[in-house]
């Protein structure tokens, strides 16, 4: 756990504290995104954990001992950090740039060799082929993952990390963002997350302390903070789509429901008289094999003239032939499937078996649901 107690921070020469009598917990396995405009203080909070900066007043403690009491190089030995310039060591290879600070502890050389193996692989990247590079032969996104394996190589209870994926491309960083969300999911560290990007921040964070002028000025969840912006600074912060964002929170398989009617497309002309029959919104239509192939909404049924031809029940379904999203999605992509392919509903499957369906009011409700509810 990491408790900063009242934390003031004055550079040399500057009238206004960088960090301004700051207080917050970070829980034990917990990653708490520090986020908010440049200079507003974030980078000094985290350098003060790992006493690159001292502090002017005030107390960090770690697990409940105070910094101050501990060595400066024994402190960051326990603690991992990552920063946006990487920091690699351009004329050490991979390998001895990920073996620093098990060097530090003293490892032996076979133990440091397995690490640097077991990290690289942690990161997507192949050992027998990167551990001999130098720096600069690598990608962007490569050195990021370098970076993050270094601060992870003494395996460190704490992680302090910078703008960690802000120096690569979008599709990199996105794939970094949701690697190290997997990983966090195994490893639990406790971890300080600084970014300036409100959308890394709700991705990324079990809290996010929302950054204004060297204080906080809303600590919370992602949700608790979407829900409610404490005040003008951070709703525009969030900007005006937050409850766009705030569909990023749910996945669909929350909200599904069970299939209350089904066909086989072999007996579609009984989908009419089944969604007569049922009273249900929708029926969806399913292959022998049990993969769905669309639907048909009560709606079209009603309209329907008596005249439509099997071949034109045929059409309608499977202009719906797309509307189908694992349960993992989130309800933003599910409403963007809406849209693009203009339907009410989507089936969700599980592989290519229809287990549920959602549908656009389905998503409408739960956004419009008071907390509590
Ligand atoms: P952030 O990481 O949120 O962008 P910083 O913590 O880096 O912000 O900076 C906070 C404030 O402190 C800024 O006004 C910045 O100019 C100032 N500052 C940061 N580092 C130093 C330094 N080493 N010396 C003097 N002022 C600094
Ligand atoms: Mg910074």
């Amino acid at each position: 756990m990491i408790n900063l107690v009242e934390v003031t921070k004055y550079y040399p020469g500057q009238e206004q504290p960088a960090v301004d009598n700051l207080s917050l917990t970070i829980e034990k396995g917990e990653t708490c995104v520090f986020v908010g405009p440049s200079g507003c203080g974030k980078s000094t909070t985290l350098r003060m954990i790992n006493r690159m900066i001292e502090i002017s007043s005030g107390k960090i403690y770690l697990d409940g001992k105070d910094i101050l009491q501990s060595d400066p190089d024994q402190l960051r030995m326990g603690i991992g950090y990552v920063i946006q310039q990487i920091g690699l060591l351009p004329h050490r290879t991979i390998e001895e740039n990920i073996a620093i600070v098990p060097r530090l502890h003293g490892w032996s050389k076979e133990r440091i060799k397995h690490r640097v193996t077991e990290l690289l692989e942690l990161m997507g990247l192949d050992p027998e082929v990167e551990r001999n590079k130098y720096p600069l032969q690598l990608s962007g996104g490569q050195m990021q993952r370098v970076g993050v394996a270094r601060a992870m190589a003494a395996d460190p209870p704490i992680m302090l990390m910078d703008e960690p994926f802000g120096a690569v491309d979008p599709i990199a960083r996105n794939y970094l963002q949701d690697e190290f969300l997997r990983l966090q999911r195994e490893i639990k560290k406790t971890i300080c997350f600084v970014t300036h990007d409100i959308n890394e921040a709700i991705k990324m964070g079990d809290k996010i302390a929302i950054y204004n002028k060297g204080a906080i000025v809303q600590h919370g969840t992602p949700q608790e903070i979407l829900t409610n912006p404490a005040n003008d600074f951070v709703k525009d912060f969030i900007g005006s789509d937050r409850m766009v964002k705030k569909l990023n929170l749910t996945c669909v398989e929350e909200l599904v429901r069970p299939v209350s009617c089904l066909v086989n497309e072999g007996e579609l002309s009984n989908a009419v008289d089944k969604l007569k029959e049922t009273g249900a919104d929708v029926c969806f239509v399913v292959d022998s094999s049990g993969k769905p192939v669309g639907y048909l909404t009560k709606e079209e049924v009603i309209s329907l003239s008596d005249k439509i031809t099997l071949e034109g029940l045929v059409q309608l379904v499977s202009s719906k032939g797309n509307a189908f999203t694992p349960g993992s999605t989130p309800l933003q992509n599910a409403l963007s499937l809406m849209l693009e392919y203009d339907t009410e509903y989507l089936g969700i499957v599980q592989g290519d078996q229809l287990i549920g369906a959602i549908s656009f009011k389905d998503i409408r409700k739960h956004m419009c649901r008071k907390e509590g509810e």
